[in-house]
């Protein structure tokens, strides 16, 4: 393993996931554009950058600590942002689950000396860089995505993809069963 790795912690989507994310990357018929590889589709929870070996016991510890409920992430609409021509898709709204798994995660990663990101949390699965023409808005058919982990990937900057793989995975709290009346 080399000293330092470029890392993030992430959902990663599971077979029927990806497909039905490809099939919004199809759908969205960009004019041009590099399309992200089917097996390197994820949304980002936090982004550490490079990570030395003797921090990833800290790292290790402060995902494995999170008690965060699982959660349904309904991605339902696709956008473009212009600056860095990233075609994305993405929830509407963040999921309260989501927030405090994200929060929890900066907060104790803090103590492994990475520094919460300042900008607003934008859950999202880039799809296309470079992409242009590309149709965007809601999605007529919403893809649910059931979010019962999350993983450690690492970045290789490798040209070929895929270009990022996942380290390790953690599962988050089952959801609860509602008690039944009888
Ligand atoms: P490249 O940077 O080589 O074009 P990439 O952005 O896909 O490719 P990384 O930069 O290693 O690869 O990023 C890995 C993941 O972390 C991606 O989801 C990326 O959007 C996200 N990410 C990268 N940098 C940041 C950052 N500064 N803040 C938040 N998320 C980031
Ligand atoms: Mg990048």
């Amino acid at each position: 393993m080399p000293d330092r790795q470029r890392m993030f912690l992430a959902f990663w989507p599971d077979a029927a996931v990806r497909k039905d994310l490809v099939d919004i990357q199809s759908a969205m018929h960009f004019r041009r554009g590099r399309m992200v590889h089917p097996l390197d589709l994820h949304i980002t929870l936090v982004f550490l950058g490079m990570v030395d070996t003797g921090q990833a016991p800290c790292v290790e510890a402060a995902a494995g600590g999170q008690a965060a409920n699982a959660f349904d992430l309904t991605i339902d609409h696709t956008g473009y942002w212009p600056r860095p021509r990233v075609a994305w898709c993405g929830p509407a709204e963040v999921p309260r689950p989501l927030q405090t798994l994200v929060d929890g995660l900066q907060r104790d990663l803090r103590t492994c000396g990475f520094e919460p990101e300042a900008r607003t949390y934008r859950p999202h699965v880039t799809l296309a860089r470079d992409a242009r023409g590309g149709a965007t808005g809601p999605l007529a058919s919403p893809v649910v995505w059931p979010c019962h982990r999350f993983v450690l990937a690492s970045s290789s900057g490798a040209r070929e993809p895929p270009r990022y793989e996942v380290v390790r995975e953690w599962p988050l709290r089952p959801h609860k069963m509602m008690p039944t009346d009888s």
